[in-house]
């Protein structure tokens, strides 16, 4: 086979210019966007599918894991809060009552963990909202027609236009063909840093298993869960799964009984989360993890049609239209967080975000987790931001970090500062931070005086 071939060179139509260029519309992109947008920034949201959300959505994560501090206090605020109380308007959401966040009462630890709402360790109620997808599909796009960015979707990234060492666009492929967006800042929100790899900038790689989500309707939960209470129930069906390769990824790390789904916000339907490994910036895995889990959730569900009390009228409803990535490329930007650090509780004069997302060992005593604005900059590239889970940190720290909610925070304070960066006419890495704060404030996000 031959290696390879040469493109010839060919002009690029300019499909608009802009102030700021958000690349990818997942939960951070959207935050970003949406956040930019607001503090008067022109902007544009370009995304490869036809809808916004990224794996809140398309991926089937329908989990919003840990909004509060684990003491009953909201600390994940902003663009996340505002898109959850939109979203109770239309019956697309469920999540537990203020009152109980922090709850550690059996039998509201019991009900919560059905949806994963007790951040893993089933030792308390934390608030974590569970959406609707296709709801929140139509409400991101309502919040960012209403701040004023306009979308460019199926709209899929290809190459960073580059002068030098500054970035002063992207090629992307669509129907229309190859075009370009101008702009005077980018962020990259595509999660697996797309932009920045193309840019240039540094990066390393840490790949967390992939997964494919499925969900399951007609299902008698109540009974279902009944049947689960028992240990031993729980280990046969563990061991059974073994058998047939299927799958397995409910709830499970607590000290409760294994969870094998999770519930939604849909009366009788439930997710079944899952891992293969595999890397989402590989073609050939992708591939094959979208083959290989349809065949293991083919056994899975017959499985447990004959197996498993409540799910004997069970129906798959959907498999999820987008692979399940939770992290590929780590920007090595101009600071790298580490996992020790986040645990630890330390702190950042340049703190931009604050939020206590799920990990082991969780105690409520523990200091909220901040990031510094400098894991969002590429050390040698200009222009450029990235938010969301291809920031630059340790591979335990992004672990930690790329759950949606602070990955909206994270996309929110970079939206921010693109739009500062522009009206002070500096580049990204030279914007008043006190300022960036400033202005999250004045958008509703937490950050302490
Ligand atoms: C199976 C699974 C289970 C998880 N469980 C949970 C959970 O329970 N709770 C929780 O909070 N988090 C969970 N996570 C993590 C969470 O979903 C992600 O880390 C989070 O969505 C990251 O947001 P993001 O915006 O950085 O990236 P993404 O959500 O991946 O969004 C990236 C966006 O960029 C777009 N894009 C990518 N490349 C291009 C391109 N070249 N051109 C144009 N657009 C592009 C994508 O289509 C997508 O819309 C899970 C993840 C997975 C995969």
């Amino acid at each position: 086979m031959q290696g390879f071939i040469i493109e010839a060179e060919h002009k690029i139509p300019v499909y608009a210019e802009t102030d700021v260029l958000v690349v990818g519309g997942g939960p951070a992109g959207f935050s970003a966007a949406v956040s930019a947008a607001r503090a008067g920034a022109k902007v544009i949201l370009m995304e490869r599918y036809g809808y916004l959300g990224g794996m809140a959505t398309g991926g089937y994560v329908l989990l919003l894991d840990c909004m509060d501090d684990g003491k009953g206090n909201l600390v994940v605020k902003g663009v996340v809060e505002e898109l959850v109380e939109r979203l109770k308007k239309v019956d697309g959401v469920i999540g537990p009552e203020k009152e109980i966040w922090g709850s550690t009462d059996i039998n509201h630890i019991l009900k919560w963990r059905q949806w994963a709402g007790t951040g893993g360790e089933d030792k308390i109620v934390r608030y974590s909202p569970v959406v609707d997808p296709e709801m929140m599909k139509c409400v991101c796009n309502d919040m960012a027609e209403e701040a004023g960015v306009r979308l460019l979707l199926h709209a899929w990234f290809s190459k960073a236009y580059m002068e030098d060492n500054e970035i002063k666009g992207a090629i992307f492929e669509s129907k229309s063909g190859r075009m370009a967006v101008l702009a005077k800042v980018v962020i990259d929100c595509t999660g697996d840093g797309d932009v920045f790899a193309s840019a240039g900038a540094d990066f390393n790689e840490g790949h967390l298993p992939l997964g494919l989500v499925f969900r399951v309707g007609n299902v008698d939960t109540a009974k279902a869960e009944k049947h689960l209470e028992n240990p031993e129930n729980g280990k046969k069906i563990s061991q059974d799964l073994k058998e047939i390769d299927g799958v397995s990824g409910g709830y499970s790390f607590g000290i409760l009984p294994q969870g094998f789904f999770m519930r939604s916000s849909i009366h009788n339907v439930v997710w079944f989360n899952n891992t293969t490994k595999g890397s989402a910036i590989n073609i050939d895995d992708l591939i094959k993890v979208e083959v290989e889990t349809r065949k293991a959730m083919m056994r899975t569900i017959k499985y447990f049609r004959e197996n498993v009390p409540g799910f004997e009228e069970a129906v798959v409803i959907d498999t999820a239209p987008q692979i399940g990535t939770r992290s590929s490329r780590m920007l090595d930007g101009e600071y790298v967080i580490t996992r020790k650090e986040l645990l630890e509780g330390a702190n950042y004069e340049d703190a931009v975000v604050y939020a206590q997302p799920p990990y082991r060992n969780f105690d409520p005593s523990h200091s909220l987790k901040q990031v510094p604005y400098r894991c969002f900059l590429p050390k040698k590239i200009e222009n450029l931001l990235v938010a969301g889970r291809c920031i630059s940190g340790d591979f335990g720290a992004i672990e930690m970090l790329r759950v949606i909610p602070t990955a909206m925070l994270m996309g929110q304070a970079c939206g921010v500062a693109a739009a500062l960066a522009v009206e002070s006419n500096v580049a990204p890495r030279n914007v008043d931070v006190n300022k960036v704060k400033d202005i999250l404030r004045s958008q509703n996000v937490y950050i302490p005086n």
